[in-house]
């Protein structure tokens, strides 16, 4: 059988009655867009972090813009992020009109190299952007130091990083506001797109809320700046308050898998991941390293094995952002992972008989390649 880097059939056949209850309580309730769910919910994911305020959202991406907007981002403003991340962390600066400013990687964890991040502070710097990326929490203590010297605001992009910890501080708790998706494939992940934003400050709060709803006041319907639909279905609410009880689980099945990798590929050449100092991995994906990805990537489809790449081409070489003006070199670190980098299949319900099987192949291949 064929086998991908994430797959969630075994999940859903292990959940379905749930998630069918979940839906007909929805359907059957009268009330589709901002009811219960979406406030339950909202409750419960800001309990989970212990946080004050949580706004439920359409999707990743718009977390971020209304995250950023609701601290004031805007058009000549520059934010200081990373090019080493999905693209929509990059879209959604641009989105709000503001600059997005990259700084590169660690080599040894592929995060936010912080040490660069004040030398490309300037004036019109009005916030900073840091990628939890693929599962691990970026050295904030620094990064927070900086803002606070700066007068900036911190947006933490969650949207691989649910569960994930930082000297004990959970993602989505050390900055002003952060933003999650809720995309299949992430930690949690609803049946659809979703998302949603953190923040501990109820002026924050009162923002986003308008800024998803038109720009409108809840209670008045008038609009005073006109903004967005980016509102949180309750259909998707109500499935992530069962799956949301099941997130420390599902965590616990990704770092299994990730234990049984790193030993059995120990003794190859495969660079594995490495956890930072302080930081519990969630492992949104599983991502590895070897000078000669693509002929790994090539002989594994041989065994209907089909690894994805996270990411291929870095963001700033992307001709949509040629406008920033970034060149090829600009960003060595960013760049040589991205010509480095592939990810193993990781889901929590990935069978040890499949992962068997990637672990064979895998071997195989490094062994004559
Ligand atoms: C998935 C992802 C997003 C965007 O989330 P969507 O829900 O797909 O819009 C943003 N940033 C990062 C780092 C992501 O992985």
């Amino acid at each position: 059988m064929a086998m991908r880097v994430w797959d969630y059939v075994e999940e859903y056949e292990a959940e379905r009655e749930e998630i069918l209850a979940a839906v007909d309580r929805v359907f059957r309730s009268g009330q589709l867009v901002l009811g219960e769910s979406v406030r339950g919910f909202e409750r419960e994911f800001a309990g989970y972090h212990g946080t004050a305020h949580c706004v439920g959202v359409d999707n990743g991406t718009n977390a971020l813009v209304l995250a950023l907007e609701a601290l004031g981002v805007g058009p000549g403003d520059e934010v200081v992020t990373v090019s080493n991340t999905a693209a929509p962390t990059v879209v959604a600066i641009h989105s709000t009109g503001a600059t997005p400013v990259f700084v590169d990687v660690r080599e040894e964890d592929f995060l936010m190299d912080v040490k660069q991040v004040a030398a490309a502070i300037t004036p019109r710097t009005r916030a900073l952007l840091p990628v939890h990326l693929y599962g691990q929490c970026v050295d904030m203590e620094p990064l927070l130091r900086l803002a606070e010297e700066h007068g900036l605001a911190v947006v933490e992009d969650c949207a691989q990083a649910h569960g994930a910890r930082h000297h004990g501080r959970i993602a989505g708790t050390m900055g002003h506001a952060a933003a999650f998706s809720f995309y299949p494939t992430k930690v949690l992940g609803a049946y659809g797109d979703g998302g949603a934003v953190l923040t501990p400050d109820a002026g924050v709060d009162a923002n986003l809320r308008r800024l998803r709803f038109y720009g409108m006041e809840e209670r008045y319907y008038t609009v005073a700046t006109p903004a967005h639909n980016s509102r949180l279905d309750e259909v998707h609410a109500e499935i992530l308050r069962g799956k949301l009880a099941r997130l420390d689980a599902y965590i616990e099945g990704r770092r299994r898998v990730a234990r049984r990798y790193a030993e059995a590929l120990a003794d190859t050449d495969l660079i594995l991941p490495r956890t930072a100092p302080g930081n519990d991995h969630v492992y949104y994906v599983h991502v590895v390293r070897h000078p000669r990805r693509d002929a790994i990537i090539e002989a594994l489809r041989e065994h209907d094995i089909h690894l994805n790449i996270s990411y291929p081409w870095p963001v700033h070489t992307m001709s949509g952002f040629a406008h920033l003006g970034y060149s090829e070199g600009d960003l060595p670190v960013t760049e040589r992972l991205a010509r480095e980098i592939f990810s193993l299949p990781m889901y929590p319900s990935l069978s040890e008989g499949a992962q068997d099987k990637v672990i064979g192949a895998l071997r195989e291949v490094l062994a004559r390649i």
